[in-house]
């Protein structure tokens, strides 16, 4: 027996209609040119929740050229910081009205539970007023100690057309940790949502129109990273991509933006550990070991995936995780007492297995779930909890993001060996450390090569800290100040004070 918390099919009512998506361009609504359409089945109902249309290389380029001009002619660059904090705080203001709409879908879509989608949608409402906020703070730098005759500033100018590329683990947000603060900079945006979670996003274009956002400043383009993504990386007209997703379309993504070489940013995966020592508070640290591994049915890139636990509490830790795995309720997406929901689509389903059926052949042990679970009522889109112990550092389980709700335990003796093992990935998104010792966490932070690092905490985020990887895990940094900046160019401004300049040309 499973001995699992399963929360069974809740009987709750489905839309009576899918959502219906359409692409935004330069303020009106409309279908493909060819009258393309995809499809998006609930991944716990298995019904058709949304249909899209489904955008090709005349979509795209149409929606650059909107952007484009909207940029060339000032319309939204050439407001004041206050002006355009004012349209970013109604959104806020409408995103808040709209939460239960949005979070429905979102779920419908994604397999989030419902819960966690409202406090999402909710919670991007505080992106945009903290974006807003930093609209009125745009401001660069001067130079006053250059000698009596000169002065220089610099000035911060808003980059342009911003391509904005998102994944469907985070639909709204992921797309609000971008949006809003390109916005704020002054820069116009393309947006392609992931073609499997377009809902939202189109939703949040009708709030833009409501909100008073001039046509042409946001437009949204719905379809597949081929060929609708790779216009939005390539074309000329665009000077920037901020792209989340894998870090294998991360890599496409810059090569193609290379040719023009415009900006690249990129948010993309993790494999990130949390090192426990025994003089943690292992109670929190176990607790929060669960809540990163299984939030989002670990399709996270901040997932905690592998915990690296001290040698002396190895085994007592990990049963204490595996019996506060039973309790953590898995099922219906759309009862609000589901903390996690299902995986987003078959295939991802597969590719989960498959890392836990190559760590068992490898010799690993799997402590708890590494199977397919039934959830009473619903279809089979949803997985165990599972813990997988006897793992070595080499297993592509330990190395490689599952992103699925897969805990692996590995083990460390010393502060070094533990950072080696941090250290020892190709991503850098996270990492985290539990001690009661100060000293610890201190050289621990100092060591561990990650974007984040949380002391005795997981996953704690705020609009005003701001987030990104290192090493493959990404490039540039999103939300808080520095993920204004990363949407702003810089123009030094010299400037000579009376005609103190010597002639280069020497009289002859
Ligand atoms: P994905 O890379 O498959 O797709 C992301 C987006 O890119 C989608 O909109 C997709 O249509 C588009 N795309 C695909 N091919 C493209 C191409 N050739 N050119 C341009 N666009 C293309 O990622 P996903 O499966 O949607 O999301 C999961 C991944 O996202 C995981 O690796 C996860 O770690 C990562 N992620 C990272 C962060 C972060 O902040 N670091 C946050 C969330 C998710």
């Amino acid at each position: 027996m499973l001995d699992l918390t399963i929360i069974p099919a809740s009987g709750t009512a489905l839309p009576a209609a899918p959502f219906q998506a359409r692409h935004l361009i330069d303020g009106q609504w409309c279908d493909s040119a060819d009258g393309a359409v995809s499809e998006r089945l609930s991944p716990s109902h298995g019904v058709v929740v949304s249909r899209a249309a489904k955008g090709g290389k005349p979509e795209a380029e149409a929606a650059i050229a909107a952007a484009r001009k909207a940029f060339d002619d000032g319309r939204w660059s050439h407001l004041s910081g206050k002006a355009r904090a004012a349209v970013l705080l109604k959104v806020a203001d409408l995103i808040e009205a709209n939460v239960e709409r949005m979070a429905l879908l979102e779920t419908l879509e994604s397999g989030k539970p419902i819960a966690q989608a409202r406090g999402e949608v909710s919670g991007a409402a505080d992106l945009w007023r903290y974006a807003a906020a930093l609209a009125r703070t745009l401001h660069g730098d001067s130079h006053n100690s250059l000698g009596e005759d000169m002065l220089a500033v610099v000035l911060k100018e808003p980059i342009g057309v911003v391509s904005v590329i998102t994944p469907w683990n985070f639909p709204f947000w992921i797309l609000s940790q971008k949006l809003p603060f390109a916005l704020a900079a002054g820069c116009t945006c393309v947006v392609k949502p992931s073609e499997l979670t377009p809902s939202t996003t189109v939703m949040l274009g009708e709030l833009l129109i409501e909100a008073g956002l001039p046509a042409g400043v946001v437009n949204i383009v719905l379809g597949y990273g081929q060929p609708v993504g790779a216009t939005l990386a390539s074309d000329a007209r665009v000077d920037m991509v901020t792209f989340t997703g894998s870090t294998a379309v991360g890599r496409s993504i810059a090569a193609a933006a290379s040719a023009t070489l415009k900006k690249v940013a990129l948010e993309l995966g993790g494999k990130n550990p949390q090192v426990i020592f025994p003089d943690a508070d292992l109670e929190s640290a176990a607790d929060a070991v669960v809540f990163g591994v299984y939030f989002n049915v670990g399709q996270c890139c901040n997932s905690g995936s592998r915990i690296i636990v001290h040698e002396d509490i190895a085994e007592d830790f990990t049963a204490r995780v595996v019996e506060l795995s039973r309790k953590v309720a898995f099922g219906d997406p759309l009862d609000p007492a589901t903390q996690v929901g299902a995986i987003v689509t078959p295939e991802h389903g597969a590719k989960i297995d498959a890392y836990v059926s190559a760590a068992r052949t490898s010799g690993a042990r799997v402590a708890l779930g590494g199977g397919v679970l039934q959830v009473p009522g619903l279809g089979p889109q949803f997985y165990q909890p599972t813990v997988v112990t006897h793992v070595t550092p080499d297993m592509a389980i330990a190395r490689e993001e599952v992103f699925g709700p897969v805990l692996t335990v590995l083990t460390f003796r010393t502060l070094d060996e533990a950072l080696a093992l941090v250290n020892d990935a190709d991503y850098g998104l996270s990492a985290g450390v539990w001690s009661e010792n100060i000293h610890t966490c201190l050289a621990f932070a100092r060591g561990a090569q990650a974007g984040t690092v949380w002391t005795n905490t997981w996953m704690d985020g705020f609009p005003e800290v701001t987030f990104g990887g290192v090493k493959q895990s990404g490039l540039g940094r999103e939300i808080g100040r520095y993920g204004l900046d990363e949407f702003m160019e810089i123009k030094s401004l010299v400037m000579r004070i009376g005609r103190t300049r010597e002639p280069w040309v020497r009289p002859r």
